[in-house]
């Protein structure tokens, strides 16, 4: 696909994100399927890995800091 930045060239990576839940809280999937911009480094995440993202951030506890979750699970 092509960057919404800059329209460059991605290439699909596998790679670990932080997710801000709350003030207080973090989650970070990781072996997230994303695409990465060669010109400007932009990481871009389709729809559906996004959806999947959202439910996973739905199930986590926001009690705690910092959460770390499987985007494969
Ligand atoms: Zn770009």
């Amino acid at each position: 696909m092509e960057c919404h930045v800059c329209g460059g060239r991605t290439s699909s990576v596998v790679t670990d994100m932080p997710f801000k839940v709350s003030n207080t809280s973090i989650v970070i999937i990781r072996q997230m399927p994303v695409a990465n911009c060669a010109s400007c480094g932009q990481y871009l995440i389709d729809d559906p890995v996004m959806e999947r993202v959202e439910s996973i951030i739905k199930g986590v506890n926001t009690g705690t800091e910092l959460e770390i979750v499987q985007y494969a699970t």
